[in-house]
């Protein structure tokens, strides 16, 4: 048999954290809490496996499911010692959302479930204080109405506003009993209104409904989004915890928030957190009034003048100290933990693994490691790979000029610059279009993800360092400035005021998420800096990986960048991209447009110092490293003259008319330019074209030898798909690289091997291996050919196959296992058997891409080539596939 609910409180506890599959992150967690001892109110979880069950079983909630759960209510009474619905003595829940992996702000929580009209009263009566009693009325009907009956809700916070006005207050905490129990009665008139339903008054009903409401909210369209973007399985379904309430809100006494282990933006190891005296729930989080720091540590610009915990409550302070370490030694992790204190009692409410930006996730897991708590390999299995995307990229140019107009909090560094956009909505139209966007809100909340997502850095007028934008943008990697409370926000006119100053939408900002400056323009920015700390975790990443990590490079400044992200050597230079340059274009134009072999060679010469001097630069800059080379790939017409004046400019240059030059054009002109006359075909019809660029190679590498700089090239023959190919371009390769060396009376070691870029190549790799040093898997050739889709044409309709899962994903992002993948492995294998130590690498994207590297490791490769800002990611990723084994 099933079952369906767990418990959790001081006398039995049915969970712990590894069951959070079946319980959620938030259930399993509770669980695991309740029986470290630690306070935590007595509740039980409702499983995921229900969720599945409620919606297979036509949204109704089982009768085994429910009898469980009536079962599991009174053992939660009796560690209560009060009563569901009971007016003398009631208890009251929290209906809380938790599904596998953290979802921030995407399911819904429904505080003070069980109050009605006699419940009110008979809370008022036991805690001597009407007002408490009425506010946490009012909330629950606030929440109650927009989770489980679907109100917006602005309908109930407007009426909320009015009243303020109306008594001439700001802050909710100078509203009194009177008037909550005013409000109560419009919100309940306003309920009936609009739904025609009057707000259920039975404690039972608001229990199913509200379980029922958060089984439902896994399928709303807010978490469908979340779920895209973050990959995350829309099958698993969410839990429902019910758990008994505690009360923030009963006076000034009472308080709730949240604190972070360790510093989530630096990784600092320094305790920090807010809070809100007098408050409930959310408060904190929803940015409703400056949340105030817990200790000196927590102090910023915007909340420095106001009281911390551990001086309004010192003895509470020092129970939550005592608890936050128990809590990370014992989850060996920087936990992030909701606390609320009802009369100086504390009780912890959740913790989970805190989310981190990459820089603080490198410091934390390095720290713990020296702390004695995790282990190098555990260290380095804890940071995604793809993280590491954010300490790589660009912060702001300290030498631009900048008008600093304010200051927010920095609530997620790095450096967003782009168009203002006041709404997410506007903010994804705009991106969509291509458009730097940055988005500013007053605050922001889940129905903004969509827009956080598209957009460059995000700015918000309200909210502290664990508001909804903060928590999101760290967790996004995104830059974010929150609480900047300069800014005038019109969403009306669509305007924002600082400074005296006005901005409209569409107007260019700048935000700095490490300082939090706020700036006119868009400010230039510069690449990140190689900490310490980082160099020393990828070493340790280093000892573990067995896969080599190389770059795509085609110049000596990509090489230089990633030289110093730990390359080990060139896995691909095109050497196209040093055709298109302005002065050598004409040459190659010239060459292309030859019409018998002298011609070609006269135009040929004219581009060999040209190459040379490239390859010099890169061999330079490799000091020895593997350097590959692959001879010229594209079709011959890409590099055409395309406008009148270019024509005519050719024309002349040539002296043959201009309609000649238009002529020869067009008889170039390919059907299907990406399946004719390019790669090693070019090379076989015009040999001189490969001899050339061969030439140029051997040559620099001979003067860099020369002048004491240790070379090693590799010569990379493209698009085989017949053996006889790659033999014939062999034979003449080394011909030429002979020659040279006879001329210039010296040897270097070189290699010369071929791309698996074509079905048949792979299918015949034991054909081709004679004739081969090494192999190179051009995925990105070999995907679009053993799909049969061009890469140039695939945004047509990819999308889609995504989008309904007819592909798990782009397989021109992640490798296609089965398809490619197989194709990859029978070549490695057919390969190997004629030459056990043929090197094998992989120059496609996917070199890069954290699944296709594990991919790469266990097919037998010896490296992964990927983009230079891609080469610690590899390196990690090559590090864990290694330690998953
Ligand atoms: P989220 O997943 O959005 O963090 P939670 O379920 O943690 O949602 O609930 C939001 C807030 O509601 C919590 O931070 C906490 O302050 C408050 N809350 C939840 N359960 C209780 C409870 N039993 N007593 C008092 N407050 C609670
Ligand atoms: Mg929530
Ligand atoms: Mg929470």
């Amino acid at each position: 048999m099933t079952k369906w609910v767990y418990l959790f409180s001081k006398n039995k506890t049915e969970g712990d954290r590894s069951m959070k599959n079946l319980l959620g992150g938030k259930g399993a967690n509770l669980a695991e809490m309740s029986s470290l001892g630690l306070n935590v109110p007595p509740g039980f979880t409702v499983t995921t496996e229900a969720c599945i069950n409620y919606q297979n079983n036509n949204s109704t909630i089982s009768e085994d499911i429910k009898k469980e759960v009536l079962q599991a209510l009174k053992e939660v009474e009796a560690a209560t010692g009060k009563k569901f619905g009971d007016a003398s003595n009631p208890l009251l829940f929290s209906v809380r959302s938790g599904a596998r992996v953290s979802m921030p702000g995407m399911m819904d929580t429904v505080l003070n479930l069980g109050m009605n009209d006699s419940t009110v009263e008979g809370m008022a009566k036991l805690t001597g204080d009407a007002r408490f009693s009425w506010d946490s009325y009012r909330r629950f009907i606030q929440m109650y109405a927009n989770v489980v009956m679907g109100f917006n809700h602005s309908l109930l916070e407007a009426t909320l506003e009015d009243l303020k006005d109306a008594r001439g207050v700001h802050e909710d905490t100078h509203l009194t009993a009177e008037d909550w129990k005013e409000l109560v009665s419009v919100y309940k008139r306003i309920i009936l209104e609009e739904s025609g339903k009057s707000f259920p008054t039975d404690p039972m009903e608001q229990l199913w409904q509200a379980v029922a409401a958060v089984f439902r909210s896994w399928s709303n369209p807010r978490a469908f989004k979340y779920r895209d973007i973050n990959g995350i399985d829309h099958n698993w379904g969410t839990a429902v915890n019910v758990q008994a309430m505690v009360f923030g809100n009963m006076g000034d006494d009472c308080a709730t928030g949240v604190c972070f282990t360790r510093d989530p933006s630096t990784g600092d190891k320094r305790f920090f957190g807010e809070y809100l005296i007098n408050a409930q729930g959310e408060d904190v989080v929803a940015g409703i009034r400056t949340p105030q720091p817990i200790n000196n540590d927590s102090k910023n610009d915007a909340n420095q003048s106001l009281r911390t915990l551990e001086e309004v409550m010192p003895e509470t302070f020092a129970e939550l100290t005592r608890v936050y370490k128990i809590l990370e030694s014992h989850y060996k992790d920087m936990q992030d933990i909701e606390f609320t204190i009802e009369k100086n009692v504390l009780y912890i409410l959740q913790t989970r693994n805190g989310k981190r930006t990459a820089k603080a996730a490198i410091k934390i897991a390095s720290d713990l490691v020296s702390e004695g708590l995790l282990s190098k390999e555990e260290a380095i299995l804890r940071i995604d790979p793809e993280m590491l995307n954010q300490l790589l990229h660009p912060g702001l140019d300290p030498k631009a000029k900048k008008n600093v107009l304010t200051k927010g909090l920095p609530a997620s560094p790095g450096a967003g610059a782009g168009m203002i956009a006041f709404t997410a909505d506007q903010a994804v139209t705009w991106a969509e279009s291509g458009k730097k966007v940055l988005l500013v809100r007053q605050e922001t909340s889940p129905e903004d993800i969509g827009g956080m997502h598209m957009s460059k850095g995000i700015l918000t007028a309200r909210g502290g360092m664990t508001s909804h934008a903060a928590v999101v943008a760290r967790g996004m990697g995104k830059p974010c400035v929150a609480g900047c409370n300069d800014l005038v926000i019109d969403y009306k006119t669509k305007t924002m005021k600082v400074k005296g100053m006005t901005f409209n939408e569409g107007d260019y900002l700048t935000i700095d998420g490490a300082t939090g400056e706020v700036i006119e323009g868009l400010v230039p920015t510069i690449d990140a800096e190689i900490t310490a700390e980082f160099s020393n975790f990828m070493k340790w990443a280093d000892e573990f990986r067995k896969l080599g990590v190389r770059t795509n490079a085609d110049n000596p400044e990509d090489s230089a960048v990633a030289n110093k992200f730990g390359a080990e050597g060139i896995g691909l230079c095109r050497t196209e991209h040093m055709f298109f340059e302005a002065e050598r274009v004409l040459a190659v134009r010239e060459m292309i447009f030859a019409e018998n072999k002298a011609n070609r060679e006269k135009a040929l010469a004219k581009l060999l110092p040209f190459q040379k001097k490239d390859f010099l630069g890169i061999f330079k800059e490799m000091k020895g490293k593997p350097v590959n080379i692959r001879l010229l790939d594209p079709p011959l017409h890409e590099f055409l003259p395309h406008s009148q004046d270019e024509k005519a400019e050719l024309a002349e240059y040539l002296g043959i008319d201009i309609r000649e030059v238009e002529d020869r054009g067009e008889k170039l002109h390919e059907f299907n330019p990406m399946l004719g006359h390019r790669g090693c075909r070019l090379g076989v019809t015009f040999p001189e074209i490969y001899n050339m660029q061969v030439r140029a190679i051997m040559e620099a590498a001979v003067e860099c030898s020369e002048a004491g700089v240790e070379v090693y090239p590799e010569i990379m023959i493209p698009l085989v798909a017949v053996d006889k190919e790659l033999s014939t371009l062999r034979g003449e390769a080394e011909n030429v690289i002979k020659a040279v060396f006879a001329e210039k009376k010296k040897i270097i070691k070189y290699k010369i091997g071929t791309m698996i870029e074509l079905p048949r190549a792979a299918i015949t790799a034991g054909e081709i291996a004679p004739h081969a040093e090494f192999f190179s898997f051009g995925t990105n050739d070999l995907t679009q050919t053993t799909f049969g889709l061009s890469r140039d044409d695939a945004g047509k309709f990819l999308p889609e196959y995504v989008g309904r899962g007819i592909l798990g994903v782009d397989p021109f992002v992640s490798l296609d296992q089965n398809g490619v993948g197989f194709l990859v492995k029978h070549a490695v294998t057919e390969g190997k058997k004629v030459n056990p130590n043929m090197h094998m690498g992989i120059c496609g994207e996917h070199g890069g891409e954290p699944k296709s590297v594990e991919f790469c490791h266990h097919a037998g490769l010896d490296y992964v080539s990927c983009s230079p800002y891609r080469v610690p990611i590899a390196r990690l990723a090559a590090a864990q596939a290694a330690l998953r084994k």
